[in-house]
């Protein structure tokens, strides 16, 4: 049921962090995965990271925020691999400002990151995924849910990528192809790392409210990427699933 031979999955920001932990549970579970990200040696090494593990993984460079870029990404892991059956739009950023002092440009830059990227990628990638069926993860945030004073682009990017999960999961369900976002708590990446140089007490803070009592890591989005990514979803579609040690229940 969660066996995932044959297929292709396509996982941006995979060189790094959660994309890396998500790309990490597809390989192991049999999918050819390509690593789609800006800073090629990096997703070079995170491939041979993963290659040495036992999965079949390769790097593309892509800037998920030009179109040109990502049109070119899918058609050569259409050429080179001949199919792609699951897309995970993980690629993200954020710029951590009070909203008065957040610049138009910057505004633009984490939207165009982390919410039409996911828009860009899903309609290039939908003629592939379209032919056999296919699944698309979207990665949202607890910031999906709750507002935070430094976050309101990012806030506003990842509550877009739930109601854009759900509008293509409603018009994509004829081709069979399931559309769900993953909300991940706090986890330990290189993003957060930044936040909790910046945000004083933030450490604390969430080991108090995460009822798990701890930061998640990369490894534990591999299971729902995997869920998400295999025929035992096939009639879940349009759902978001936080992933975060019972933070947003706490
Ligand atoms: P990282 O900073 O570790 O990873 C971000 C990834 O995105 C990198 O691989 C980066 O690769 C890639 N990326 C950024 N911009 C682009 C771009 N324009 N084109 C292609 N790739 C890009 O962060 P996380 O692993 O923490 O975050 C991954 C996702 O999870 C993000 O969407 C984030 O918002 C979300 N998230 C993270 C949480 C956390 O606690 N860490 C909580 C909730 C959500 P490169 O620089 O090589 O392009």
């Amino acid at each position: 049921m969660f066996d995932l031979k044959g297929k292709v999955a396509v996982v941006t920001g995979g060189n790094g962090g959660i994309g890396l932990g998500m790309a990490r549970g597809l390989g192991g579970a049999g999918a050819l995965v390509v690593i789609a990200a800006r800073n090629e040696e990096k997703s070079r090494e995170a491939a041979h990271e993963l290659r040495k593990e036992g999965c079949n993984a390769h790097a593309i460079e892509c800037d998920v925020t030009d179109e040109g870029e990502v049109q070119r990404l899918f058609d050569e892991v259409s050429n080179r691999f001949g199919r792609m059956d699951i897309l995970v739009n993980n690629a993200g950023t954020t710029v951590r400002k009070r909203p008065q002092d957040l610049e138009l440009h910057e505004w633009r830059y984490v939207m165009d990151t982390n919410l039409t990227s996911a828009f860009i990628c899903c309609k290039a990638a939908y003629p592939l995924l379209q032919r056999e069926g296919g699944k698309v993860v979207n990665i949202g945030s607890m910031m999906s849910i709750f507002g935070a004073a430094y976050a309101s682009a990012y806030g506003a990017s990842k509550g877009g990528i739930v109601q854009f999960t759900r509008s293509i999961a409603t018009a994509w369900a004829p081709d069979n192809i399931q559309c769900n976002a993953v909300l991940p708590g706090w986890i330990d990446t290189e993003l957060t790392q930044g936040a909790r140089e910046q945000v004083a007490g933030l450490n604390e803070r969430v080991l108090a409210r995460t009822p798990a009592g701890r930061w998640g890591e990369p490894a534990d989005l591999a299971g729902v990427a995997v869920f998400l990514a295999s025929s035992a979803s096939d009639f879940v579609t349009g759902t978001a699933i936080p992933v975060d040690g019972g933070y947003s229940i706490s």
